[in-house]
């Protein structure tokens, strides 16, 4: 199927950032106006040999930048990112023109705290909250509205895959309303790194213990890795949380056969 001009723009490669030989990070300029949430998705895709195809992902950069920011894993036997790696600065790749997705702060119900968690890439719609969070709250030097915090747990398998880890940090010891704790689940193969240990969701009961975060008080937030958000998902309802305090983000559903590398 040829691209409509109705819904897709032409977007343009502004820069690219590898970070492994399967992770990197794209700036696109999407080739028109493009409204969104700090959560929310972008479809992306490209046309192969008279064919379109195109995938959703969540946008890394706050609705304040002019381009959008994305974080991007390669599956080797994927549909569409062989032919997304293989683009360069100043290559075009299609975006819709509509963003989508509901996954977006929950700042209507109440909880002032919030829990967020995710898997390597799954960390997306988490840096587009804070960055626009981080944003107003330069700009007013006021609290939060309602005085709202963020908590974010990610996971990889080694720390180069963070992506975000140094910013996250730099807002984290800044502000008084964001915390970040970033935990490797391979440190045999990352010996440099002395930071946490072990899969999030294994984590998960610590850090809510160690931030006093109560269910009726926190929303949770699950992105990326299928097996992570079922687990997590899991652990925090063991823990009292109601299924209307849970958010969740899926990337994928699992191949049959494949494996729980949840990080
Ligand atoms: C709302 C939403 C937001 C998303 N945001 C991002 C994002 O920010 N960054 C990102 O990289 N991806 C994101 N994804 C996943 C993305 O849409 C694609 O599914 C992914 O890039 C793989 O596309 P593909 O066409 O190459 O593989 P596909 O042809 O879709 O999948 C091929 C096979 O690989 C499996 N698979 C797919 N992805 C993975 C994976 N990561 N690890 C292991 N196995 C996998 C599938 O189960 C399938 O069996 C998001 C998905 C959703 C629904």
């Amino acid at each position: 199927m040829a691209p409509s001009p109705d819904k897709h723009y032409q977007a343009r490669i502004l820069e690219r950032r590898d970070l492994s030989p399967d992770l990197w990070i794209v700036r696109i300029d999407p080739g028109g106006p493009f409204e969104f949430r700090a959560g929310q998705y972008a479809t992306l895709g490209v046309e192969h040999e008279g064919k379109r195809i195109e995938r959703a992902y969540s946008i890394v950069s706050s609705p304040y930048e002019e381009s959008l920011e994305f974080f991007v894993e390669l599956v080797p036997q994927g549909g569409l990112t062989p032919d997304l790696f293989k683009l360069k600065k100043s290559d075009t790749l299609l975006c819709r023109k509509i963003a989508k997705g509901r996954f977006t702060l929950d700042l209507r119900s109440g909880r002032k705290h919030h829990l967020l968690v995710s898997t390597v890439t799954g960390i997306a719609p988490f840096v587009s909250y804070v960055r626009t969070l981080y944003r107003d709250w330069k700009k007013t030097d006021s609290p939060l509205p309602g005085d709202h915090k963020l908590y974010c747990l990610q996971g990889a398998s080694r720390s180069w895959e963070f992506g975000y880890r140094e910013e996250l940090e730099r807002y984290s010891n800044e502000a008084p309303w964001f915390k970040y704790v970033a935990t490797v689940s391979r440190p045999w193969e990352d010996l440099d790194w002395n930071g946490e240990t072990g899969r999030v969701d294994d984590l998960l009961r610590k850090y809510a213990d160690e931030w006093s975060l109560r269910a009726e008080e926190t929303t949770g937030y699950l992105c990326g890795h299928p097996v992570m958000v079922e687990n997590g998902r899991g652990i925090l309802e063991r823990a009292g949380w109601k299924k209307d305090a849970l958010f969740e983000e899926v990337y994928f559903q699992q191949a049959k056969g494949g494996t729980d590398g949840t990080g």
